[in-house]
Formats: C-alpha cells, structure tokens, sequence
C-alpha cells in the first residue's frame, strides 16, 4: 500500500509527535527542522531529514508545519520560496487570526495553498482517540489529504476564512485556561483556611460537570439560548445581585492575602453591565458587556 508522502517542518514537542505518528501509520514522511540535530531521533525511526527548507518541500505536495508562530514559516520558507508552486501548506502553530489570512495570500502568491489548523490536543494526545484539530481555509484541498491528516486527529473543518481554525483554537483554549485557572483561585482561597485541593475536587467536578449537561444547573444551553436571543431573564438572579456577590469573592480573596486579578476582572465586567442598565436582567447579560468594550 503506497501512502502520501508528507514533509514535517518544525519538530518541537508537537511536530516531532506528529512527524512519529505520520511514520507510525506509514507514510514516508521528510522532516527539517532550524535545529537540525532534533531530526535525529526521526530518522532513527525512518524519516528522511531534508538538509534545507527547499529540500523539504520538494519531498512531498503535503507540508505539515509546527512552529512557535508564523514569522517561524516566513524565516524557514522565505528563502525557499521557488520551491513552493504546487505545495499544500497545512499550518498548525499558533498565531492571531490576522496572520493566518495574510500567511493565505503569501502562500497563494507564490503558488501554494494554506490550509490553516489549531490541534487541540498535546503531544501525546497526537493520533489518539479524542484528538481532534480545526481546519480552515480551501475545503477541496483540504479533501485531497484528508487520509494522511487523519492521522494526527479528527478533521473538523470550520470554514474558507483561513483565521477561523485559530479563532475556534483560541475560543476553546480560552475555556480552557480561565476555567482551570478559576479553579486554581478556588482552590487558592480554599487552602487559606486550611482545605486541601483534594478536598475541594469533587465540587468543583460537580460544578465543571453539571455546567455542561441538561439540568437545573445546565448553564451552558440555557445562556447558549440567552445569547442567541439577545434576552437575559433576571428575575430570579439578577446581575446586581450577583454583581454584589463578586465583590465579595475579591473582598474573600483580599482578606485571605491572595491575588485578586482575575475576580477583579469579573468584578469589573459584573459593575459595567449594572452601570449599563442590566442590573435587572442576569448573568448573560454580561455577553453584551464583552461584545461592546469600554470607552
Ligand atoms: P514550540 O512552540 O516551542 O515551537 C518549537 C518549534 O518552533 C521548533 O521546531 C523551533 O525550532 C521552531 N522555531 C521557533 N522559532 C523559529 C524560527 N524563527 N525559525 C524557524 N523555526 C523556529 O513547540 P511546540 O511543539 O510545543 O508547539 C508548536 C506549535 O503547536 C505552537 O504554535 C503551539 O502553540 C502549538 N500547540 C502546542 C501544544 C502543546 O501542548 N505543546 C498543543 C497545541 C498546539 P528550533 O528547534 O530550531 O528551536
């Protein structure tokens, strides 16, 4: 069985992993990186290590870049540009949904084609059941090498708008990093009177759980609905109640001789939506608040 030929460029954590499981599954896979000596343990495992960016991209029509950011493919492919006609380039590193769109047009001018990513799991979630990364940018070429990228993890192709893979990345990691983060403030302020993390990981399992299921405590459909409808009902909890509430979560974490930015951020969010005249309505109406920012 003859599979795609693929060319990794960028083998830190992530583009190594991928360029292992690209090999595991049997594509003949061409590896460079900046630093050269990280391709060494690839091609112990049968990679080809292509001595210069152009020799890269001649390897193969698909070319699976994970770098830092963007500018890392302008200082790789930017000498090598010639060697770019007819290349599918599918970026999976982090960068501003800007960049992404401009990084379409360069491709395009030279004759390539972007396909945009964001892969939401770490190195080794790679190629494993749940992995799964968001594509943007032409659909038909991304269909062209759907088998090889299968590999890494499910294709969720988002749209032709080559910033919204990082736009959905970024939309989840934000989940992500301020839902843990909220739970390491919790567990800051619970571990001031003396309660262990361990203790506390139950409720706040309870709380993460239940956010996402159907149920009285089902918040993320029932503001799902909210935010669609642009309506916030307030009569049985409304914003200035629970404006009230926050302040006395940083007032708690004041006391308690912790950091008080994020509940602070919260705070301030909660009192701008009282002062715009939602203080009846409840909590979704904070979404009007972060859609229009403050003068
Ligand atoms: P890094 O983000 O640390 O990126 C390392 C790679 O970028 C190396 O190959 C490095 O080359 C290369 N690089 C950096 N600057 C340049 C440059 N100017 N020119 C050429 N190459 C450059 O490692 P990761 O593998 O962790 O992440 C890769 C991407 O994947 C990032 O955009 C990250 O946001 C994203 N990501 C990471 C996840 C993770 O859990 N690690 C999860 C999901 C996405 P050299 O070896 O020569 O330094």
């Amino acid at each position: 069985q003859n599979l795609a030929p693929v060319t990794v460029i960028g083998l830190g954590p992530m583009g190594a992993t991928m360029a292992e499981t690209f090999l595991a599954n049997g594509h003949p896979t061409t590896v460079w990186n900046r630093t050269a000596a990280k391709a060494e343990p690839l091609v112990a495992k049968g990679a080809t290590h292509a001595p210069t960016p152009a020799d890269a991209l001649a390897a193969a029509e698909l070319v699976v870049i994970s770098q830092i950011d963007y500018r890392a493919m302008y200082d790789s492919l930017g000498p090598a540009t010639d060697a770019l006609k007819g290349r599918v380039l599918v970026n999976l590193s982090s960068g501003s949904p800007a960049e992404l769109r401009a990084a379409g047009e360069w491709a395009a001018a030279h004759g390539a084609d972007l396909v945009t990513g964001g892969i939401m799991v770490p190195p080794p979630g790679i190629g494993k059941p749940g992995s799964y990364v968001f594509y943007s940018g032409p659909e038909d070429v991304l269909g062209r090498h759907r088998d090889a990228l299968q590999v890494l993890g499910d294709i969720s192709h988002v749209g032709e708008d080559h910033g919204l893979a990082m736009l959905y990345y970024q939309a989840q990691l934000f989940i992500f990093w301020s839902t843990l983060t909220s739970y390491m403030h919790a567990t800051a302020l619970l571990g001031t009177a003396g309660v262990s993390a361990g203790e506390f990981r139950p409720f706040a399992a309870q709380t993460v759980r239940e956010l996402a299921e159907d149920g009285p405590m089902g918040f993320l459909k029932i503001l799902t609905e909210e935010m669609e409808a642009r309506t916030y009902p307030g009569e049985l909890n409304s914003l200035r109640m629970q404006a009230v509430g926050m302040d006395h979560v940083v007032e708690a974490s004041c006391d308690a001789g912790i950091d008080t930015a994020l509940p602070s951020a919260l705070r301030d969010l909660f009192a701008r939506g009282v002062a715009e005249g939602y203080g009846d309505d409840g909590l979704g109406s904070v979404f009007e608040v972060i859609r229009k920012p403050a003068a």
